[in-house]
């Protein structure tokens, strides 16, 4: 139901595929008009290409932010080739009908993850691109447009079925990508832009990302997923480099994310840490003088539930702790690196996957976070509220030691990674007890003491890890009751934020029991 492609305009920044491309659309009897760089590598090829200067009659300009922006090249690709006046415009002016358009647009995305400087991300702004794109989407009637390499084959072979002319589904399919391209292409322009100018606020965010790879399902298996990145380069599991075992799935994505978010709250300067995640809630945190050490008092919190664990590290894998984490099955490991005595260790264990980063997030960093409901969006600034020791408010009578500190800080962090309502049990630089995702907090208080209990059957001890263990709770007490439980379990003292309008109650309950409490002043609630 359309013409034969008889005039093709080619302009791309990635020349990937663009010889073969060419070749083809020659061999088909198809003009090639092109800009600057593109048409010179064809033309070495061997190629005839008419330049799209000759086309405007205006030399590319300024740098080349002035190419293809001409009513020759806008008219060929928006007239309406069934409208009379359209192609008597065309008639009048001497424009010739473009009806294939291939553009790939400045690696703008790309240089900004390499750290380019102001000045030359906005020299990577590419103008006549997106123009050129979205005038050829927009009359996706009449034109083709082709914005990604991994089209080209799509294209020639719906050709080939249609004797050089595309079909109505095929247009609208690339179209439709079209515009999904400039949409997240100007959105990686306006995020970077809010970052360089400092303006790193919710308000008025474009909310767009590329692609990163297709997944085998999503949450459940008749659920259809994809992975995007957002073109930020965090080091993450967006970033990561894998080294092995099976393709990532979205629940591995999602939980992956949430131990290395986690785990990064602690400064390797500080020694090491490990991060035990299932279901996006931990279930096991520690620091320990060796990484091994760290990832053993972490495993030992809640063994039943690291079974099929993601295990994220804050400093390279060695040899030692490989040796532990193998012991049992583990889904994926990640960390900013790894010893090539730990990578044989698991080169060992196929299924495993190793995701090596560059570094870790920075924990401070404001970026947005989205969270999608009926009809819209939420957005805000990820949480990276943080309290140090001379936040901190004692409000009892009696005041947590040195040790008794140490936990409380550890917990609030590790409180700060788990889903509300929180309460974390602490000792001696590891989760004993984790109570998540409970709708009262009351709940959440015995989640996590049965938890401890479970661990002191399963490694044999007289009495549960709680017993004078730092308590955590995300969100302030809103009764005593909560609290009482946790002193219950064998809490010696507790980090909250405070605020309810029943702290003098709590206050009172606490110095009762003989508990020191610390006021935070700040909620980590996590949803
Ligand atoms: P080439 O390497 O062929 O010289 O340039 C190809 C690149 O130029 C493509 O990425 C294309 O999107 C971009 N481009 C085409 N026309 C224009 C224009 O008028 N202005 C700007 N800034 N970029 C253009």
């Amino acid at each position: 139901d359309m013409t034969p492609i008889r005039r093709a305009l080619i302009s791309v920044s990635d020349k990937t595929g663009l010889i073969e491309l060419g070749k083809a659309l020659s061999e088909r009897g198809i003009e090639l008009l092109s800009t600057g760089g593109s048409a010179k590598a064809m033309r070495d090829a061997g190629l005839t290409v008419v330049d799209v200067a000759d086309v405007t009659g205006f030399p590319e300009m300024m740098d080349g932010r002035v190419k293809t922006l001409h009513p020759n090249v806008h008219g060929g690709l928006l007239a309406l080739r069934s409208n009379p006046d359209h192609v008597a415009a065309m008639d009048e002016h001497g424009i010739g009908p473009i009806d294939l358009l291939v553009v790939n647009l400045y690696p703008f995305e790309a240089t900004v993850a390499a750290g380019a400087d102001y000045d030359t991300c906005i020299e990577n702004i590419d103008i006549g691109g997106p123009a050129m794109i979205r005038a050829a989407a927009k009359n996706h009637g009449d034109v083709t447009v082709i914005v990604d390499v991994q089209d080209y084959d799509k294209l020639l072979g719906d050709m080939d079925k249609h004797n050089n002319a595309t079909c109505t589904k095929f247009r609208r399919r690339r179209a439709q990508i079209a515009y999904a391209r400039t949409a997240a292409y100007d959105a990686a322009v306006s995020n970077w832009m809010a970052d360089a100018i400092g303006f790193d606020t919710p308000r008025r965010r474009a909310v767009a990302g590329e692609i990163k790879q297709s997944l085998r399902y999503g949450e459940n298996s008749h659920q259809q997923a994809s992975f995007y990145t957002d073109g930020s380069n965090r080091p993450g599991v967006a970033t990561a480099q894998q080294l092995q075992g099976k393709e990532l799935s979205y629940n591995n994505i999602n939980d992956t994310d949430a131990a290395f978010e986690l785990v990064a709250e602690f400064d390797p300067a500080n020694g090491p840490a490990c991060a035990i995640i299932k279901h996006a809630n931990p279930c096991g945190v520690a620091v320990g003088t060796s990484l091994t050490e760290a990832y053993q008092k972490a495993f030992d919190c809640d063994r039943t539930s690291a079974f099929g664990g993601i295990v994220a590290l804050n400093q390279p894998l060695d040899a030692a702790t490989a040796a532990k984490i193998v012991e049992i099955f583990t889904e994926v490991v990640i960390a900013p690196g790894a010893s090539d005595e730990a990578k044989e260790i698991f080169a060992a264990k196929k299924n495993l996957r190793l995701l090596l980063t560059d570094g870790l997030p920075d924990p401070r960093k404001p970026i947005m976070a989205y969270k999608q409901v009926a009809g819209g969006m939420l957005v805000q600034d990820k949480d990276v509220g943080y309290v140090g020791i001379d936040d901190l408010k004692v409000v009892t009578k009696k005041a947590p030691s040195e040790q008794e500190m140490a936990d409380l800080l550890f917990a609030w962090k590790v409180a700060k990674h788990v889903k509300s309502n929180a309460i974390v049990y602490v000792k001696d630089g590891a989760t004993v007890g984790v109570g998540a995702g409970q709708m009262s907090r009351l709940d959440s208080a015995n989640v996590a003491a049965s938890k401890a209990a479970r661990m002191a059957v399963e490694l044999g001890m007289d009495e549960s890890p709680a017993k004078g263990s730092a308590v955590a709770s995300d969100a302030f007490f809103p009764f005593a009751d909560g609290l009482l439980e946790a002193a219950a379990a064998g809490g010696k003292c507790v980090i909250q934020p405070g605020g309810s309008m029943r702290d003098d109650e709590v206050i009172a309950a606490a110095d009762e029991t003989g508990l020191a409490m610390v006021f935070t002043g700040m909620r980590h609630f996590r949803h």
